[in-house]
């Protein structure tokens, strides 16, 4: 993964956008350039989900095609790269083993800020070695308006104070759209222009990806 050359005093700042992205859209791509302002990162780096911890291989489109799908929709943005780093992994991709090989990777001192989406975040104190992992990077928990806060307050609140601080909320009004919303829309046989790149688009047509979703969405597509 050739990483953007960036010459600039002091250290990097680097976003990890994490996710399964079945299929990626652009309420994820309006969240990494949003989060790359506002963040100050210099970069940021798709890790498409191998095989989440949480997950079943049925649950999931197999990884390659969410890695080229990734690898489409950035292609146009010289500030966001892909990992293969967890799709090429044969087991589950656990977050902290993801962290540690970044961590391992770039110079002392380079600040890491893993991006996901805030319903994720709500499970944290169930994934490995999280503690750790609070200590190693900045988590920016991305919220659509409207998103309860008060379960993730809870949540964050039982963590201790200097790992709760670690922990910075962003909401994306873009994030209205998500891959449930296209994978019962590609289903239904209706578009998607525009919810996603269209390189994307054609990949999903082309591929014939996500035809058989179950889908039980009353009148909300
Ligand atoms: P998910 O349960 O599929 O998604 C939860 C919510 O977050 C969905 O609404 C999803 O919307 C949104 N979301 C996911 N990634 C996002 C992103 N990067 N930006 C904005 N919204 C996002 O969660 P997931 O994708 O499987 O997991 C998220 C990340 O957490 C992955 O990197 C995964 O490996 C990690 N994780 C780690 C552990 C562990 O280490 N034990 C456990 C669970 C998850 P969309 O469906 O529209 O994306």
């Amino acid at each position: 993964m050739p990483l953007p050359a960036i010459q600039k005093p002091g250290p990097l700042n680097i976003g990890l956008m994490g996710g399964t992205f079945d299929p990626i859209h652009m309420g994820h791509l309006v969240t990494a350039e949003e989060a790359r302002q506002q963040f100050l990162l210099d970069y940021v780096i798709f890790i498409p989900a191998g095989l989440p911890p949480h997950k079943s291989k049925e649950q999931v489109t197999p990884a390659e095609h969410r890695y080229i799908m990734t690898t489409l929709a950035v292609m146009s943005n010289p500030f966001f790269v892909v990992s293969r780093v967890e799709v090429d992994k044969k087991e589950p991709s656990y977050t902290i083993d993801t962290i540690r090989y970044f961590t391992s990777r770039f110079a002392t001192g380079t600040n890491l800020f893993f991006i996901t989406g805030a319903d994720a975040i709500l499970e944290i104190s169930t994934w490995k070695d999280y503690t750790e992992l609070l200590k190693l990077c900045t988590f920016i928990a991305v919220t659509r308006p409207g998103y309860p806060l008060d379960r993730l307050d809870e949540i964050t609140g039982k963590l201790l104070p200097e790992l709760r601080a670690r922990i910075h909320l962003l909401e994306i009004p873009a994030l209205a759209i998500s891959s449930t919303f296209i994978r019962q829309r590609v289903a239904l046989g209706r578009t998607i222009k525009y919810l996603t790149p269209e390189p994307v688009e054609q990949y999903i047509k082309k591929h014939g990806l996500y035809k058989k979703e179950f889908v039980n969405c009353g009148n909300r597509l």
